[in-house]
């Protein structure tokens, strides 16, 4: 038999256990934050040398690559080790799901990663810790090694658009799957939150899971408001014992 193939859309809320905050949610810390948002913004970071000395300090105190995937992750990528086709599409950048085993192909990152550089002139992508040391040996704005250029996170700033590859690839899996779960979304960001439309659309069956109301509540077949170290775990066993 043919199993269904599933899509887990995961925002902030799956890495709050982790010990991640919401950085960039409606309601997260750069938006509440003018100061901290210049940060992460496109056009600050690249015109303000000052900025960027303040934007690397932050990272290097932040600790988030240190951080540990937790339960929700883990659930994910074992429902993925037993058999049942899964594709990740995650609004994070913190990278928990491959670490959790989810293979990197089948994530996508629509907000990119923290945990690489990219030349802001050549493209090159270098990791993010060998940043992060030369800024720990005294670099206070580490330029590319190779070009000179302005070192960016290999993330998505604000004002910069998402990549049009990696959203096509997650518009192509919305309309594919049959089972399609927000987990720790808001929802409210397009077009991540849309997704979930496009795959109701297309016939999947919606679940959401996340502590507060979404906008896709009403549209979903299932709305969860447990904790989703516990929700999610319980979820996918359920679903892979169906499958199998
Ligand atoms: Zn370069």
């Amino acid at each position: 038999m043919t199993r269904p193939l599933v899509a887990v859309l995961s925002g902030a809320g799956i890495s709050t256990d982790s010990g991640i905050p919401d950085y960039r949610g409606p309601n997260g810390l750069w938006r509440q934050d003018p100061e901290a948002e210049k940060l992460v913004t496109y056009e600050y970071y690249m015109g303000d040398p000052e900025i960027r000395r303040r934007a690397w300090r932050m990272r290097r105190d932040s600790g988030a690559l240190g951080a540990e995937p937790n339960g929700a992750h883990r659930a994910v990528a074992e429902l993925e080790r037993s058999g049942v086709p899964v594709r990740v599409i995650t609004q994070n950048v913190d990278g928990l799901h491959q670490l959790a085993g989810m293979p990197a192909r089948k994530v996508l990152e629509l907000h990119g990663t923290a945990r690489a550089v990219v030349c802001a002139a050549c493209h090159e992508r270098t990791p993010m810790e060998d940043a992060l040391a030369r800024v720990d040996a005294g670099e206070d704005d580490p330029g590319c090694l190779a070009c000179g250029g302005i070192l960016k996170p290999a993330t998505v700033l604000f004002g910069e658009r998402l990549d049009p590859v990696v959203l096509g690839q997650a518009a192509a899996i919305a309309k594919a799957c049959q089972v399609f779960i927000a987990v720790g979304s808001s929802l409210q960001v397009h077009p991540a939150a849309g997704l979930a439309g496009v795959a109701a659309d297309h016939g999947a069956r919606i679940v959401v899971v996340n502590a507060e109301a979404t906008p896709y509540d009403e549209i979903a077949d299932e709305v969860v408001r447990e904790p989703i170290g516990s929700a999610l775990p319980a979820l996918l066993s359920a679903l892979g014992s169906e499958g199998g």
